[in-house]
């Protein structure tokens, strides 16, 4: 286990304690993890891969 905070990929708040997360792959490339909190999705806030510049709700 590392002890690396979450941070949210679109507000970049320490999302760690956020039950309603989501941590998942990039959907184009697979390799950079996004993290989205409740709230940007709630909000439908677009993300970006730092790897391959895909943004995107979905
Ligand atoms: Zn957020
Ligand atoms: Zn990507």
């Amino acid at each position: 286990m590392t002890s690396e905070k979450l941070v949210c990929t679109s507000c970049k708040q320490d999302i760690t304690n956020d039950n309603g997360r989501v941590i998942m792959p990039c959907p184009k490339c697979g390799e950079e993890t996004i993290i989205r909190c409740s709230k940007c999705r709630k909000i439908a806030v677009k993300y970006k891969c730092d790897k391959c510049g895909f943004t995107g709700p979905n």
